[in-house]
């Protein structure tokens, strides 16, 4: 842990806090954190919804074998 700067109060802060104590304003790490964490979340929900569909289409096709129209 070391203290930087806070870029609005100009006060010190920690580099592992995510806002300055004295101001609120959020620290870089923050910032890349409030960037991180919806763009990892989007990926595992692309994930998902990749492999929903896969599935879901496979399902599909074993319904189709199973039971053809008509
Ligand atoms: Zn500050």
């Amino acid at each position: 842990m070391r203290l930087v700067k806070c870029g609005a109060c100009g006060g010190d802060v920690s580099d592992e806090a995510q806002a300055c104590p004295k101001c609120g304003q959020p620290t870089a790490r923050a910032k890349r954190i409030a960037w991180a964490y919806p763009l990892t979340l989007a990926i595992i929900a692309g994930c998902i919804l990749w492999f929903l569909v896969r599935v879901a289409g496979q399902i599909v096709n074993v319904v189709q074998s199973v039971s053809p129209p008509g």
